[in-house]
C-alpha cells in the first residue's frame, strides 16, 4: 500500500480540502522522485548506497548549545559543521519530549501517537511504573534480574533499521547495530530486526538479550574481557582547556547551589567522586567522558567485527552517547561539567571518524549527527538570570492536595491520583465504580486546581486533547501528537517556559514542547556527495528516517508520515 507524505501538524485537520490535494502532489512528486532513484537500483544498489551509515545521536544536545558553544568546537563538531548539510532549525515535534520518543522519532518517522513509545515509562492503571523497553520475556545476556528483560515488543510500528534488514539479500548483506550506553535508547533504534547493545549496569560489560540473541556474540565477549570500564571509572577526569581560557568563560558555570551533586566531578578528585555515589557500579561513571570514549571504542570494535569493507555488505551503526542526558540532569546545561563534556566528545568524534576515514574510504560512509531532545536551564539557574517567572513546581504537594480534596468532597477515601511527567493517572479501581457525572465531574475539580497554580499554562483530560483542533505549528499540537490511549494519563498538563513540574529538588529536565526541549541539531555528511549548507527553513527529526530510507534505496518505515529532508537534491 502507498504511504502518504504529510506535515505533523497537517495530521491534526486532515478535513481540509486544499490541504488534502497539497498532500496528493507531495504524495505523487516524493514516489515519482524515490521511483526514479529506484530504477537502477537492481544493478548498482550495491554501488551506489553508502556502504555504512552511522546514526550519533548525542541525548539532550540542545540546539541552545550551538551559538554558546559553537566557535570553540575544534575536531569532528567542527568538521560537521564545516562541511556537512547543516538544518538549523529541526525539532522534535512532541511535548514531553524524552530518550524514548525522542529515539523512536529519528529511527522510525512517526509521533508517539502511531509508535506508542509515549515516554521511557508510563503508569499503569493503578499507578504502577510501566517500562518502555521492559519484557520479562527476553532476560539479559549477562546478568540476572529476576522479572526483567529488554525487547521493543511495546514500539508498535516498524522503523529504518526493519526496512532496512527487510532488503538484506545473500549478495548484499545488510546489517544494523544499535549502541547505547542505556538499553531503551539502543532497543528504540534497533527495531524488531536489529541488534541492540547497551552497558550492564553492575557489571560494566556490553549487553543484550534473548530478544536479539541466544548467548553474548564471540565479539562482545571478547571486548567485554578487556575490561576497559573498570580502568576509565578510575581515571581522572580533566578538562579539555585550561580553566582560566575563553571556552570556560561563561556565567554560573561553577554554580553548584542547585546541582543534584554540591560538588565538581572535574579535577584531582574526580575519580573519588565518581566512585562516590553507588545506587549501582557504574552509575556516575555513566556520566562521565570516560563513558562516551567506551562506548565510541565498542562501535570501532562493533564494525571492525561485523563488516567486511571489501563485501558488498551495507550496515547502520546507531551510537546514542548518553552521557550528557545522564550528566546534565545532576548539573544542568550551564554548568562547567556539561560543557567540557561536549568539548571531550568534540574530541572523541574527531578520532573516531579518523577511524571510519581509514577504515571505510572517505567516501563510502554517511554520517548524521541529531539529538533526541533539549534540556531546560535549571530554573533557579533562570530566575538569577532574571527570568523570574521560572519555576521549580514540587509534585508531591499537587499530588496531596488533590488526593485530599477529592476524597472529601465526593467522599471517596480510597482515591489516589498518581504522577508521572507531565500527567495524572487516576487509580482505575476506584475511577471505573463511578458514574460518567461523577467522573466528570471528579476531572473538572482537578482540573480547576492544576489551572490556578502559578506555572502552569494549559491542563487537559486525555478526550479534551483527542478532541482538540490546533493551528499549525501551535505548541499545543505537540502534546496531541504524543497521545496514546492507556500511556499517555487521564490529565495532561503543559507548563509555562522556564518551569518544570517534577519530584527532583535540585538539577533540571526537559518536558516541554518549547524550543529549549525540542529543538536539536541535525547534520548530514557523506564525503563527495553532499556540499556543505545551512539550512534554516523548518524541519522535523522525524523526516531523517524516510531520508535515509531513499538514501539508502529502503522502504520508508510503514507508519512514516513525514516528508523527505530538503537540501539534499531529491
Ligand atoms: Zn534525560
Amino acid at each position: 500500500m502507498k504511504k502518504q507524505v504529510i506535515q505533523p501538524e497537517q495530521v491534526i485537520q486532515p478535513e481540509n480540502v486544499f490541504l488534502l490535494l497539497f498532500i496528493q502532489f507531495v504524495f505523487l512528486s516524493f514516489f515519482s522522485t524515490c521511483v526514479q532513484a529506484k530504477a537502477p537500483r537492481e544493478k548498482a544498489l550495491c554501488e551506489n548506497t553508502p556502504k555504512l551509515t552511522v546514526v550519533i545521536v548525542i541525548d539532550q544536545f540542545a540546539f541552545h548549545y550551538i551559538p554558546k558553544l559553537q566557535k570553540y568546537f575544534k575536531y569532528g563538531l567542527k568538521d560537521l559543521f564545516d562541511n556537512g548539510v547543516v538544518y538549523y532549525k529541526a525539532y522534535h515535534p512532541h511535548g514531553v519530549p524524552e530518550t524514548t520518543p525522542g529515539h523512536h522519532g529519528l529511527s522510525i518517522g512517526t509521533c508517539p501517537r502511531d509508535h506508542g513509545a509515549v515516554a521511557n515509562d508510563w503508569l499503569g492503571p493503578n499507578g504502577e511504573i510501566v517500562e518502555y523497553v521492559n519484557d520479562p520475556e527476553f532476560s539479559s545476556l549477562t546478568s540476572s534480574e529476576p522479572g526483567r528483560g529488554y525487547s521493543s515488543r511495546n514500539t508498535k510500528v516498524d522503523g529504518l533499521s526493519d526496512q532496512f534488514m527487510f532488503k538484506s539479500k545473500p549478495n548484499c548483506t545488510h546489517k544494523v547495530y544499535a549502541l547505547s550506553l542505556k538499553s531503551y535508547p539502543a532497543v528504540s533504534m534497533a527495531g524488531k530486526l536489529g541488534k541492540p547493545f547497551w552497558l550492564d549496569q553492575q557489571s560494566g560489560e556490553f549487553t543484550s538479550s534473548t530478544a536479539y540473541f541466544k548467548e553474548l556474540p564471540k565479539w562482545v565477549a571478547d571486548f567485554n574481557q578487556l575490561g576497559q570500564a573498570e580502568k576509565l571509572k578510575n581515571t581522572v577526569w580533566e578538562l579539555m582547556y585550561p580553566d582560566d581560557s575563553d571556552e570556560y568563560d561563561f556565567a554560573f558555570i561553577k554554580n553548584y547551589d542547585y546541582a543534584g551533586l554540591k560538588e565538581p566531578m572535574i579535577g584531582a578528585n574526580s575519580d573519588k567522586v565518581i566512585n562516590k555515589i553507588n545506587s549501582h557500579k557504574y552509575y556516575m561513571f555513566e556520566k562521565t567522558p570516560q563513558s562516551s570514549k567506551y562506548l565510541l571504542n565498542f562501535a570501532e570494535k562493533c564494525v571492525d567485527s561485523n563488516f567486511d569493507v571489501n563485501s558488498n555488505d551495507k550496515m547502520i551503526l546507531w551510537v546514542s552517547l548518553s552521557n550528557l542526558d545522564l550528566l546534565c540532569h545532576f548539573y544542568g546545561p550551564d554548568s562547567l561539567e556539561v560543557i567540557d563534556l561536549i568539548y571531550h566528545i568534540d574530541k572523541q568524534l574527531k578520532d573516531f571518524f579518523m577511524y571510519l576515514k581509514k577504515k571505510i574510504g572517505e567516501k563510502k560512509y554517511l554520517l548524521v549527527l541529531t539529538a533526541d531532545h533539549g534540556i531546560c536551564p535549571i530554573p533557579e539557574i533562570a530566575q538569577k538570570q532574571g527570568f523570574y517567572q521560572a519555576k521549580r513546581i514540587a509534585v508531591k504537594p499537587l499530588v496531596d492536595h488533590i488526593n485530599e480534596i477529592i476524597r472529601e468532597k465526593f467522599a471517596l477515601p480510597d482515591f489516589e491520583v498518581y504522577f508521572e511527567p507531565t500527567s495524572f493517572v487516576i487509580k482505575r479501581e476506584v475511577f471505573d465504580k463511578l458514574s460518567a457525572s461523577v467522573k466528570h465531574e471528579i476531572l473538572k475539580t482537578i482540573k480547576d486546581y492544576l489551572r490556578a497554580i502559578p506555572g502552569i499554562k494549559n491542563v487537559w483530560t486525555f478526550d479534551e486533547l483527542e478532541g482538540a483542533t490546533f493551528q499549525p505549528h501551535q505548541l499545543e499540537s505537540f502534546y496531541k501528537n504524543q497521545l496514546y490511549a492507556g500511556r499517555s494519563g487521564d490529565i495532561i498538563c503543559q507548563p509555562e517556559p522556564y518551569c518544570q513540574i517534577t519530584k527532583y529538588p535540585t538539577g533540571t529536565s526537559h518536558m516541554t514542547p518549547y524550543d529549549y526541549d525540542t529543538h536539536v541539531p541535525l547534520i548530514i555528511y557523506q564525503s563527495g556527495r553532499f556540499e556543505n549548507k545551512k539550512i534554516n527553513k523548518k524541519v522535523w527529526v522525524p523526516q531523517l528516517p524516510a531520508t535515509l530510507a531513499c538514501i539508502l534505496h529502503v522502504e520508508q518505515p510503514s507508519a512514516s508520515i513525514f516528508d523527505l529532508l530538503p537540501g539534499l537534491g531529491f
